[in-house]
């Protein structure tokens, strides 16, 4: 179903249920990235895991559709998550789910680790996109326990895979084609644990734009007893615009290849410290092409600034250039952004570090009405 005219193709919404005290989803509506995450690990410690996964998402994700690409940014939250709490950031043992969506005309790249879902409604019928990663689940597919039973289970939120703890941890990514119409669904366990398939579906079917959609997605979950946090992003799938989010050049290859007819006629030792000069050359300008399209975010003299390149040094050489330098006031963002902001926080080019200096903006601008939550 297509928005209503004038209402946007896209919407996402958190709530803390009815019976949570506080609320432990993340999410993120910056199009073309979507995304849900779910922190475990219980108050001071799932908040703080589900926000530094989607930050760290959007710092990294591709400018396009590219499901491998996704994998590679959803893997740098799972990274950024176990050095959040090695860094005294929540609690050891925290963790969360991610299920990301890059949304490309009609294309749609998905990763997805956890139990957090993606659904695609196409010609009114709903797909679930994503298989979760959940003991019950397992159980599912050995044809040991049915769906309905899986819903009641009481190990139903034990998880087999989350952002946290394995740095090796397997991302599921994946790109398919969906069609103008079609409606894609990215939500917690707080909405799929309360509320069936089918009653998802009619909802998809009949809410006439995707703030419908979440606002009565939302209302059903707590209508059935709202167990947990649940949050929910709807984005109705319009046509074939490419995406084009600026992305840094990458810096020219330089080769450095020694000429053949040359060394030759030199004597072996000088064409072998010729060749080894080559390797390390190439190695540098490898590494120097690496850095070029790299950036961070660090707390500079109080307010955030922008870098292109790496923190640190390579044999000697710094490898960063000051790109930019904010008067967003570190200590007036919240203390997670804050903590890891003294750190350095790193993403994958400079498109990416604006998009992310965007959000702190909106941050300290309203507090209260941003575009992640809670
Ligand atoms: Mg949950």
């Amino acid at each position: 179903m297509s928005a209503r005219k004038g209402a946007l193709p896209y919407a996402g919404a958190s709530d803390v249920g009815l019976v949570r005290s506080g609320n432990e989803d993340f999410y993120v509506v910056n199009p073309p990235l979507y995304a849900v995450a779910d922190g475990l690990g219980g108050h001071q410690a799932g908040e703080v895991a589900s926000q530094i996964a989607i930050e760290t998402l959007l710092g990294n994700s591709p400018a396009r559709a590219d499901a491998k690409a996704l994998g590679r940014a959803v893997r740098a939250a799972n990274a950024a998550v176990i050095e959040g709490a090695q860094l005294g950031l929540g609690r050891s043992g925290m963790g969360t789910t991610l299920t990301a969506a890059m949304v490309e005309g009609t294309r749609i790249a998905v990763a997805h680790v956890g139990d957090s879902r993606a659904y695609l409604l196409h010609l009114g019928e709903l797909t679930q996109l994503t298989a979760d990663h959940s003991m019950v689940a397992d159980m599912v597919r050995a044809g040991t326990l049915s769906e309905a039973e899986s819903r009641v289970h009481p190990n139903r939120s034990v998880i087999t895979r989350a952002l946290g703890s394995d740095p090796n941890m397997l991302v599921d990514a994946f790109e398919l084609e969906a069609a103008p119409g079609d409606r894609l669904l990215l939500c917690s366990d707080g909405l799929t644990s309360m509320v069936e398939d089918a009653a998802i579906e009619e909802i998809l079917q009949t809410a006439p734009s995707p703030n419908a959609a979440v606002v009565r997605l939302i209302a059903a979950a707590n209508d059935a007893g709202g167990q947990d946090n649940i949050t929910t992003v709807v984005v109705d799938i319009e046509g074939s615009s490419p995406v084009t989010a600026p992305r840094p050049v990458p810096a020219q290859r330089v080769e450095h290849a020694v000429p053949r007819e040359r060394t030759r006629r030199w004597p072996a030792r000088v064409a072998w410290v010729l060749v080894a000069s080559a390797i390390v050359a190439g190695a540098w300008y490898a590494t120097y092409s690496y850095a070029q399209a790299q950036a961070y975010l660090i707390a500079r003299d109080g307010v955030v600034a922008v870098y292109r390149g790496v923190p640190g040094s390579f044999a000697g050489v710094s490898l960063n250039w000051l790109e930019s330098v904010t008067d967003i006031p570190v200590d007036e963002l919240d203390p997670v952004t804050a903590a890891r902001l003294r750190n350095g926080v790193r993403v994958d080019g400079l498109a990416p570090a604006f998009s992310l200096v965007a959000t702190y903006r909106l941050q300290t601008e309203h507090s209260s009405e941003s575009t992640t939550t809670p």
